[in-house]
């Protein structure tokens, strides 16, 4: 299911800016070709300038001279005498092919279909010269021209010379831009993909582990719901045959255990409010000393009964007032003092202490009982887990330690466990 919508954030987060990214590029490369174009066409314009004023100062149209130019500007010269090709064309004609004067009535073809001038027909007009400037693709040669069609003339006369340049290196510019443009988009794109890949991957990743600890808990809570229960069926079961004396029995294992299953979901309700943060905490100046002084009345005639000796340790000096829930804080010491009883054996020593150091206060409970090996001080405080040696007992779900943990995080503070010394185990809380 991740997976899936792993893929979709990752589309979704590449997609949106990919899109905007070519759709930029797109509408740069078409102002930048548009600009391109304008430059070539200006700069062909001004070309036409130079050699109308070049050809308004010569007496004589000379061979050497156009042969000069068509080299060095890299055109095509046409020079018509009245409508009859100028002897330059005629000699270029018999060098080269007849492509030459196909290109030059394609060239008139677009003049006139653009300016509506006829070429062959003499001007009355007395002019200098004029020149027009145009595009054609001409089909012979399959290739964009821009062409230009001069007028020299004078009464009697008129001279029209054709120059034609290739667009072919525009286009070639052209195509290398656009291809500059594709490798640069594709980057662009296949950065935008392996970044989103491993951004939403981390965006999941604490989802993915809520999930997984969600099913974990639900798969645990079924289960040791579903132990308590199966006892209450089968008891109310056998109540229906049982004789009166057994029946009394078995209506205190259902009571018991329907108990057993109140606390477990009282406990999960807890964790549940914590982890939809509506756990709340009253907070308020607290004796810490007289908090402790009254778990350890609490839990003295506990202790006696497994023969444990449990004693209290608090600071001969007066505290400052801590601010905390005293309800919750009983229910934290509670859990550690019942773990400490269940897990010490009879004869054991639990020591419940307080001190106070550096604006901290600190709350322990030390037993000398099993004590928590190292591999299982990384889990304890994982919800349901239980080590292997406590399983057997049914008292235990496995939740004090992170309904503890839960209320010391809501606190502001934090819980660890160390070893006593002399074996056992340790909880400590700093406040
Ligand atoms: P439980 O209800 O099973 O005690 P907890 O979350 O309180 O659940 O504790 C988790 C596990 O940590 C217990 O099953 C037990 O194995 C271990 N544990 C807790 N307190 C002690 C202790 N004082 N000494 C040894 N083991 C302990």
């Amino acid at each position: 299911m991740f997976k899936r919508v792993h893929i979709r954030l990752t589309l979704l987060c590449a997609g949106i800016p990919a899109i905007i990214t070519i759709i930029l590029s797109l509408c740069y490369l078409y102002v930048s070709e548009q600009g391109l174009y304008k430059n070539r066409f200006q700069a062909f314009q001004n070309d036409m300038n130079t050699i109308a004023t070049n050809l308004e100062q010569q007496s004589v149209i000379s061979m050497e001279w156009l042969s000069k130019m068509e080299t060095q500007g890299n055109y095509l010269f046409f020079v018509l005498d009245n409508g009859i090709p100028f002897l330059y064309n005629r000699l270029k004609d018999d060098i080269e092919t007849s492509n030459r004067s196909k290109l030059l009535e394609e060239s008139q073809a677009a003049c006139r279909q653009m300016f509506e001038v006829t070429p062959s027909t003499p001007s009355n007009t007395y002019y200098n010269s004029y020149h027009l400037e145009y595009e054609f693709t001409s089909a012979s040669t399959d290739t964009d021209y821009l062409g230009s069609v001069i007028f020299m003339g004078e009464r009697s006369s008129s001279l029209q010379i054709y120059v034609l340049s290739s667009l072919e290196s525009l286009k070639e510019q052209m195509r290398v831009q656009r291809f500059h443009f594709f490798l640069i988009d594709l980057s662009a794109v296949l950065l935008l993909a392996v970044f989103s890949w491993f951004f939403t991957g981390r965006l999941l990743q604490p989802i993915m582990e809520s999930h997984e600890k969600q099913t974990r808990f639900i798969a645990s809570a079924s289960h040791e719901l579903r132990t308590p229960l199966a006892v209450i069926l089968s008891a109310a079961e056998c109540c229906n045959t049982a004789p009166p004396e057994k029946q009394e029995t078995l209506l205190k294992t259902i009571q018991q255990e329907g108990l057993r299953m109140s606390a477990l979901v009282d406990d999960m309700l807890t964790l549940s409010a914590s982890d939809n943060l509506r756990f709340s905490t009253q907070k308020q100046p607290t004796e810490l000393d007289t908090l402790l002084m009254n778990c350890y009345e609490a839990f003295e005639p506990l202790a006696k009964e497994k023969s444990i000796d449990l004693s209290i340790r608090l600071p001969e000096e007066a505290l400052p007032l801590c601010s905390v829930d005293p309800k919750r804080i009983t229910q934290v010491l509670s859990i550690l003092l019942h773990n400490a009883v269940s897990y010490t054996p009879e004869k054991g020593i639990i020591i419940l202490s307080l001190s106070y150091r550096k604006n901290h206060f600190y709350l322990s409970v030390a037993d000398n009982g099993i004590g928590v090996s190292e591999e299982d001080k990384k889990r304890i405080f994982d919800r349901f887990y239980r080590v292997e040696k406590s399983r057997s007992s049914k008292e235990h779900f496995g939740l004090g330690l992170s309904i503890a943990q839960e209320i010391v995080k809501a606190h502001g503070g934090s819980i660890d466990v160390t070893d006593t010394e002399g074996g056992g185990s340790t909880f400590t809380i700093m406040l």
